[in-house]
């Protein structure tokens, strides 16, 4: 008999809170059951009629210091943590009750995010897992950046990165869910930053609630942080946290094998407008295991 993937959801509520890290605003939210086929939204109980965001590329309206979605005049921001662990633990339709207009940025990583969401539970749902089923080669390049996705018996991803710093140089990590865990290799690897970068965020009215409590700091080559860093090759990790984070919003798995290589928010995005564009290069439909 054929098997195939089915939807998952929660199996119970669970809340957390922590502040803003451009806001500097304490903010709580609840994670909640959802039916099938609900996708993942975002509810704004903080205003008169509690609207609903979809988490769909359709909405993203910044890219610039954090992800921002928006729909109907309601925006939330810094959703990508959060999303992508939805995306590494299979996690298919929440509600994100959320009192304020960011996301709270917790440690920096999806480390709490995934001990919460592991806290309530995760259920298979009645109804089939809908995948983009890459067919072709689809590609974005600018200058030595690229994204690029071909057809795979699964989801894989590759990221590389090169900085001219001898900190981070040259990294590269590789992670497949039906073979990684998401929580040991990628849930705790957190947002990095030079203290240049703060101190410009700062001028900007951003980066208020941003910290060594929730960000991996490097000044004059040395990492700030008392404790060090809790990979390695922490750098490479947490940027396949936010491709993650970003691919999440075609709002469907993939069934492909994606790289990328010195990509950020700004090229995942423009490469997410290319594959949603070439509709011949991939069908939607559920997938057999394998
Ligand atoms: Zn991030």
């Amino acid at each position: 008999m054929k098997k195939y993937y089915f939807q998952q959801t929660l199996v119970e509520p669970v809340s957390c809170s922590g502040i803003g890290v451009h806001s500097g605003k304490k903010t709580s939210i609840i994670l909640k059951p959802a039916p099938e086929n609900h996708g993942i939204r975002f509810r704004r109980i903080d205003l008169p009629s509690s609207p609903d965001i979809k988490a769909l590329f359709k909405n993203v309206v910044d890219t610039n210091f954090a992800t921002v979605l928006s729909e109907k005049d309601a925006i939330v921001s810094t959703i990508e943590h959060l999303m992508a662990t939805f995306t590494g633990l299979g996690i298919d339709n929440v509600l994100v009750e959320i009192n304020a207009y960011e996301m709270p940025i917790m440690d920096g990583s999806a480390k709490e995010f995934t001990s919460f969401i592991k806290k309530a539970g995760i259920k298979k749902q009645s109804a089939l897992k809908w995948y983009f089923v890459v067919k072709k080669l689809i590609s974005i390049h600018e200058g030595d950046k690229y994204v690029l996705v071909t057809p795979y018996s699964s989801f894989k991803i590759t990221c590389s990165i090169e900085f001219a710093h001898d900190l981070i140089g040259s990294q590269k990590i590789s992670f497949n869910p039906a073979l990684d865990s998401f929580e040991k290799k990628i849930s705790h690897a957190r947002t990095f930053g030079f203290v240049h970068d703060w101190e410009n965020l700062k001028k900007m009215g951003l980066g208020r609630g941003g910290s060594l409590e929730n960000a991996v700091v490097i000044d004059n080559g040395k990492v700030l942080n008392k404790k060090g860093l809790r990979y390695k090759d922490e750098f490479i990790r947490h940027k396949l946290l936010d491709c993650l984070g970003d691919f999440s919003l075609l709002g469907m798995p993939i069934k492909g094998y994606i790289r990328t290589h010195k990509s950020g928010h700004a090229l995942n995005h423009a490469f997410i407008n290319k594959f949603l564009a070439e509709k011949d290069s991939w069908e939607t439909r559920p997938i057999i295991m394998e």
